[in-house]
């Protein structure tokens, strides 16, 4: 994260909180005079609170993070060694990291140059014997079609397991992305549409008997108290995180509100010359990011560092051509499209609390760019 003390900060959740300070502030003292810090009656309301959220009869099951979230997704779903998991390169590396947790080989497919989520016709192609599991990522809050993914995964008896770290709030068709496949994996970190104050990540299923395999692995695998009845990890979301995440959850619709309306600021306060993210027909994005594709990005940094505006690049180097995944074997030229976005993307601020002068001074800085370097 860069530190929020810039004219206009990439993020911030001070203002998030000043709004709904003393609702936090009570919660959080309840929960230390409660006498229960782990899986306690917070995290039962808020699981409760969550599921419902997505209109979707299903549980939810509150883990430690949105990494472990999908971690425990493929372990509930006997995803293991020699199993391979079909994904993109351009995702965030935790993606990858919970692929690798189980033991599990990332597949990498190419992305759609418009919209930046993965190409489905490509992803149709990679598909081998070994192949176990689909893992779209609804990136920036944008939606994967899903239709067609579905379509793809019973036409091969394929699992689907969504990466919705940056898509909750973020509804296609209607219909709110997690729910589509067998789980959806979601992610609290304090960046996110629904933001923690430290880690947190969640678990959503229609399956009781998958939600009761998470519902174990989260906790060493413990069905009964001190009897493990499968092999688990550690990974519980707390029930300090869990009463915090109640009460913004309650405000969740404001938030993406506010969200969606600095978006439409950006939309049209962008000069033309600037591309911007194509949103899948259908959705309803939680603008999780803001993102346009620039050519010269080296020279719109410049600018925005002078003017004191916070950026992101999500992200500057696709996974398969990061040093720590070279054991994968992947070569430059494999991903082209996710190679080229990588080198022109750019995140600017867009969080509850950003001012209309604020989203005014970004598409200025960028205006002033573009005349000089694009025109
Ligand atoms: C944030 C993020 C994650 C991981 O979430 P954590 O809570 O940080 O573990 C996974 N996938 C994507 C796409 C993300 O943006």
């Amino acid at each position: 994260m860069t530190p929020p003390e810039l004219v206009v900060p990439m993020f911030d959740y001070r203002p998030g909180h000043a709004r709904y300070r003393d609702a936090i502030e009570t919660a959080m003292r309840d929960v230390i005079a409660s006498g229960l810090l782990i899986l306690g009656p917070r995290v039962n309301s808020f699981e409760g609170h969550f599921a419902e959220s997505l209109r979707m009869p299903g549980q939810a099951v509150g883990v430690g993070s949105g990494t472990d979230a999908l971690a425990i997704a493929l372990r509930a779903l006997g995803v293991g060694t020699g199993d391979e998991v079909l994904t993109v390169p351009n995702t965030a590396i935790p993606t990858v990291s919970a692929i690798r947790m189980v033991g599990a080989r990332p597949v990498f497919v190419d992305v759609d140059p418009d919209s930046c989520l993965m190409d489905i016709d490509q992803a149709a192609e990679r598909i081998t014997r070994r192949t176990r599991v689909l893992l779209p990522v609804h990136l920036f809050g944008n939606a994967v079609p899903m239709e067609p993914l579905l379509e793809l995964a019973t036409r091969h008896g394929l699992h689907v397991v969504e990466d919705c770290a940056q898509s909750t709030g973020t509804r296609l068709a209607g219909q709110a992305t997690g729910t589509f496949g067998r789980i959806g994996c979601f992610s609290f970190y304090p960046t996110k549409t629904l933001g923690a104050y430290g880690d947190g990540g969640l678990c959503f299923t229609t399956e009781s008997r998958l939600a009761e395999t998470m519902r174990q692995l989260r906790m060493y695998g413990c069905g009964r108290t001190y009897v493990a009845e499968r092999e688990g990890v550690c990974s519980r979301l707390d029930e300090l995180q869990a009463a915090i995440l109640d009460v913004k959850l309650a405000h969740l619709e404001e938030t993406l509100a506010a969200r969606r309306e600095i978006a439409r600021q950006y939309d049209a306060g962008m000069p033309t010359q600037i591309q911007r993210i194509a949103v899948t027909p259908g959705t309803d994005p939680a603008w999780q990011l803001y993102v346009i594709r620039v050519t010269r990005r080296e020279a719109l940094i410049s600018q925005l560092q002078e003017d004191g505006i916070g950026y992101g690049i999500h992200y500057p180097v696709p996974i398969h051509l990061m040093p720590g995944y070279e054991f994968l074997g992947y070569r430059v030229g494999d991903f082209p499209v996710a190679e080229r976005l990588a080198g022109e993307i750019l995140s600017l601020p867009c969080f509850p609390g950003l001012t209309p002068e604020q989203v005014q001074l970004v598409c200025r800085s960028v205006a002033y760019f573009a005349d000089r370097e694009l025109a």
